[in-house]
């Protein structure tokens, strides 16, 4: 069993940056262990790519290779690529090199001083303005409605013992985001800041709406309380409907003689309807959350340790 497991996904990289990946994480552990082992999860890439991870292997006998019969994504990715390490430690990171591997004895490091996880804080990542709105914009959103704190300078580089990786195998969650399920999953935490690198061979994969759709399925793949904003237009609608209808009855009650004003009644029915018509949506949404919180399988709870462990 290797000490350490780092995993990449690789999506259509050049032969240049897995061998420097290889290189440059090879030279990053010298200093800590020599017992390592690098899997590549080759998401669906270009042919080329395969070739390139299999040139790259035959050079370093710790690299691993594993390919996906098409594309299925990143996280699915690392996904793979996690099941198969054997390591005490598993390190995920871009194989894109922008996940600086010279940062990896500062994670271990820090790891060592009793965290079960470590992430890494991107400093000066290169980010256009209105990347940086849209990520701003996404992480509120998700943090709100997930009632997490996901932190929008850390991605997936990160170190995880194994006890991690033994509770991340038992969540089958469909839709992957492994920084979430390792987030969610609990554990002894912590971060280091460093800096970001940038990308030196070909160009990101990821288009704009292929973010935005990520995005869209992790909002709901991690939290359904979009489900209960029905609830609480409802309540509003309701507490209108009934300060208007309390209105009428002043109304009346002060003029008793006079025709009661057609627009405030129509109104109170218009309120009253929506009030009473969203809050059992509400309801109704708040079984459909239960019901795809079960469909979601995840375990119901994720043990840290045991005293007097037989092992
Ligand atoms: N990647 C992947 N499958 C995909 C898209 C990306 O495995 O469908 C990998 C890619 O090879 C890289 C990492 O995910 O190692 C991050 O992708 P990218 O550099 O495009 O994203 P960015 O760094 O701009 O967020
Ligand atoms: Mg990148």
């Amino acid at each position: 069993m290797p000490h350490i497991s780092v995993v990449a996904p690789v999506y259509n990289e050049q032969e240049v940056t897995l061998a420097a990946l290889a290189d440059r994480v090879g030279a990053a552990l010298a200093e800590i262990t020599t017992d390592y082992e690098i899997i590549l999860v080759d998401d669906g890439s270009r042919i080329e790519t395969w070739s390139a991870i299999c040139a790259v292997g035959r050079t370093d006998p710790k690299l691993r290779g594993l390919r996906f019969s098409r594309n299925f994504g990143q996280h699915p990715a690392i996904a793979a690529g996690v099941d198969s390490a054997a390591g005490d430690w598993v390190i995920v990171m871009d194989s894109d090199l922008q996940d600086r591997p010279e940062v990896i004895p500062d994670l271990y490091r820090k790891a060592q001083e009793g965290y079960d996880v470590v992430f890494v804080n991107r400093q000066e990542r290169p980010e256009t303005a209105l990347y940086q709105f849209c990520a701003g914009a996404f992480y509120r959103t998700l943090n709100f409605l997930s009632g997490q704190k996901y932190e929008r300078r850390q991605a997936n580089y990160s170190i995880v013992n194994a006890k991690v990786v033994e509770a991340f195998r038992r969540v089958p969650d469909r839709d992957r985001f492994y920084g979430g399920t390792v987030r969610w999953l609990g554990f002894r935490s912590t971060a280091i800041d460093a800096l970001h690198g940038e990308r030196e061979y070909g160009r990101p994969s990821y288009s704009l709406l292929g973010r935005f759709r990520f995005a869209f399925r992790l909002i709901f793949g991690f939290s359904t309380r979009l489900l209960y904003v029905a609830i609480v237009l409802g309540l509003c609608f309701s507490v209108v409907a009934f300060a208007l209808a309390a209105d009428i009855v002043v109304y009346k009650i002060l003029n008793p003689s006079l025709p009661l004003p057609g627009w405030p009644s129509v109104m109170t029915a218009v309120f009253f309807t929506a009030g009473i018509t969203n809050l059992m949506l509400g309801l109704v949404g708040i079984y459909i959350g239960n019901l795809v919180e079960h469909t979601k399988h995840r375990p119901i709870y994720v043990v840290a340790q045991r005293t007097n462990a037989n092992e």
